[in-house]
């Protein structure tokens, strides 16, 4: 399968990883929307939120404990966001389920 979030999880791509465990990993983001911009993704290949059920929602579970561990890590303690584009519209650019990180700066509501 040609995806790059897969080739980040098998080493083929570097990344600067941030955290990684058995179900998932954690990386920087190479085009940084703020301060902190961490990607967190399951190992597993989903491509979206949309293809989440209920055999696989445990790994979305997970990823928010980790982004509360990252958060902590990166002293985020005024707050964070944690953002997840699904399909066309929302502005999805990578097929592999994943969750922006984002903080250390301001950030509006409702995003553009
Ligand atoms: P999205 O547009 O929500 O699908 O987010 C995809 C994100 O992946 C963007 O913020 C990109 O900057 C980021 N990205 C793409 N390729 C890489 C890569 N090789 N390493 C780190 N981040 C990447």
């Amino acid at each position: 399968m040609d995806c790059i979030f897969c080739k980040i999880v098998a080493g083929e791509i570097p990344s600067a990883k941030v955290y990684e465990d058995d179900t998932v990993v954690a990386f920087n983001d190479l085009e940084p929307q703020a301060p902190v911009h961490v990607l967190i993704i399951p190992k597993q290949h989903i491509a979206s939120m949309a293809e989440i059920d209920e055999r696989n929602s445990a790994v979305v579970a997970h990823i928010f404990e980790v982004a509360a561990i990252i958060a902590k890590e990166k002293g985020l303690d005024d707050g964070f966001r944690v953002v997840s584009n699904c399909g066309e519209s929302a502005g999805q650019s990578v097929k592999h389920l994943h969750f922006h990180l984002m903080g250390g700066r301001e950030f509006g509501w409702p995003a553009g």
